[in-house]
């Protein structure tokens, strides 16, 4: 098979008029399909439960996207059973047949684009960029981890002994659960489920439940691609009735897992148990929080660092890991910077993200719009509320996009993740203490320097301690191929979405030396 290079997938340009008649005409024909089931599916057979997850619309709450049938823990021990009988068949395959799979699964995702990133503005809230955006990331998570797949399937240089015939190969580890967030609903749920398949795993995905059809949708498409059965199996339910069980089962072999530190702490602390017969040390990968900052400087491109200072922490109402919810900037240009980001704050639209004129749509549901308003509350006493600071009154979970100043270093808002439309401005008497606030975290995911001074722009690279530093640009964004993402200490294991590395970590290495 003669394989390009992987490119990563150009977005859509909704400037374009033709565009955004596609966009219209897919999401009024999602809006056609509301109200469907989408059944579980184990070992290629549908099942449909009388008790569902209803879908709704956070921007219309009253809206019902979909319903979606729940697993029960006799489901999952039903799913474990059946990838463990896919794991035969499945493992065999050479690393080349397994990624034609998602090569396929790429092409479907491409011609459904429109109509895939249509869902998400209805399930998720996305306004049309953001869910554009995703499908395309969800695309290139297929494409990119396909060809790594490829290359690690090739030989592995070894020095050989004489008179031995010495070889390394990798091998899957078994069979997965596969748990990932709803933020990014089609991008990480494709990235992480593809990476484990297509490494030989079979795989439980548990989809988040506020977007479990975009879980369906993904499944149907990798049937569509000729998945064999019982490689994906599609387990949606909730997390208190089925999350425990799936994580501690002694047939799971590893789970991967993206969200809270929070439950990502609780999973690693299960698995760590041994069950009854288990006969493996269960491999946990988690990708969790972030709180993550932008330092500015007063060498900066202020206009630059206001730009990147706003899309990073509003764009999709800062509900991403990798979201800026701290400015910290040097005093002789707070304030200064403090006035350009509270004007484009300002001119952002906010509405229904199914017009294509809102920049900025809800929250995703009742709980996460509970629990950024009492951040908001709590700002407002020990803050300065500068900007925004309440709900919307309409229908929808919407929230201004909300900026305190003078937050103090080490406070409530300064140090807990809130994900949400929620900024803090923190002053610095120098570059150096900003650094050293700025590190001041649990945290570690993402981080950016605005400056034009070299040598603090080597420092950051040096001291800034996070897995995805920028330089000069925003801090959300990481593109599969060129910005291998993941965070250190709390933001998770460090476990590189897009990356050369990925993969390994769905493998394990075997060696055999023959006596010649
Ligand atoms: N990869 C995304 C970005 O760079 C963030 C992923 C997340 O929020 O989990 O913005």
């Amino acid at each position: 098979m003669a394989i390009q290079p992987y490119r990563s997938e150009p977005l859509t340009d909704f400037h374009q008029p033709e565009n955004q008649a596609r966009m219209q005409e897919a999401l009024a024909w999602v809006r056609s399909q509301f109200g469907q089931e989408y059944p579980l599916v184990i070992g290629g057979v549908r099942h449909t439960t009388p008790d569902v997850i209803v879908s709704t619309n956070p921007a219309n709450p009253d809206e019902i996207v979909g319903r979606v049938s729940k697993a029960t823990r006799e489901h999952i021990d039903q799913a474990l059973e059946a990838a463990w009988n896919a794991f035969a068949e499945w493992k065999r395959l050479t690393g080349e047949e397994r990624a034609r799979y998602l090569f396929k699964a790429a092409a479907i995702m491409r011609r459904r684009k429109w109509e895939l990133a249509a869902w998400e503005v209805f399930e998720a809230g996305k306004p049309w960029a953001e869910a554009d955006a995703d499908v395309a990331e969800a695309i290139d998570f297929l494409e990119y981890y396909g060809r790594q797949m490829i290359r690690l399937s090739g030989p592995i240089p070894l020095t050989p002994l004489s008179g031995e015939e010495d070889e390394a190969f990798y091998v899957p580890l078994g069979v997965g659960a596969i748990i990932p967030p709803w933020n990014f609903p089609l991008a990480i749920l494709t990235g992480m489920s593809a990476a484990a398949i297509v490494a030989g795993n079979p795989i439980l995905l548990k989809p988040a439940s506020p977007t479990p059809i975009m879980g369906a949708k993904f499944t149907e498409i990798m049937e569509e691609a000729g998945l064999p059965p019982g490689v994906l199996n599609f387990v949606p339910g909730d997390g208190g009735v089925i999350g425990d069980h799936l994580v501690t089962h002694p047939l799971t072999r590893f789970v991967s897992f993206t969200g809270s530190r929070e439950v990502g702490l609780r999973i690693n602390r299960l698995a760590a148990e041994v069950g009854p017969g288990q006969r493996w040390i269960k491999r946990v990968v988690a990708e969790m929080g972030g709180k993550d900052a932008i330092i500015v400087d007063e060498t900066a491109d202020l206009e630059a660092a206001a730009e990147g200072i706003v899309v990073s922490a509003f764009g999709f109402q800062g509900q991403k890991c990798s979201a800026c919810s701290r400015a910290i900037v040097v005093e002789s240009v707070y304030d200064e910077l403090l006035e350009k980001v509270v004007e484009k704050t300002r001119a952002l639209t906010i509405g229904q993200p199914e017009a294509p004129e809102n920049w900025l749509g809800p929250v995703i549901d009742a709980k996460a719009e509970k629990k950024i308003l009492s951040y908001i509350d709590w700002g407002k006493e020990h803050a300065r509320l500068v900007y925004g600071g309440e709900k919307l009154s309409r229908p929808g979970h919407f929230i201004q996009p909300t900026i305190f100043s003078d937050v103090a270093p080490g406070s409530k808002i300064e140090q807990e993740e809130i994900f949400g439309p929620v900024l803090s401005f923190i002053r610095a008497k120098d570059f150096d203490q900003a650094l050293a606030i700025a590190n001041d975290t649990e945290y570690g995911l993402t981080g950016s320097v605005y400056s034009r001074r070299r040598d603090r722009i080597e420092r950051a690279r040096a001291e800034f301690e996070v897995g995805n530093l920028y330089i000069n640009r925003k801090c959300t964004g990481a593109v599969v191929g060129a910005h291998p993402f993941g965070g250190f200490n709390m933001s998770g294991t460090d476990s590189k979405t897009g990356s050369p590395d990925y993969l390994l970590l769905f493998l394990q290495m075997k060696a055999v030396g023959e006596r010649l």
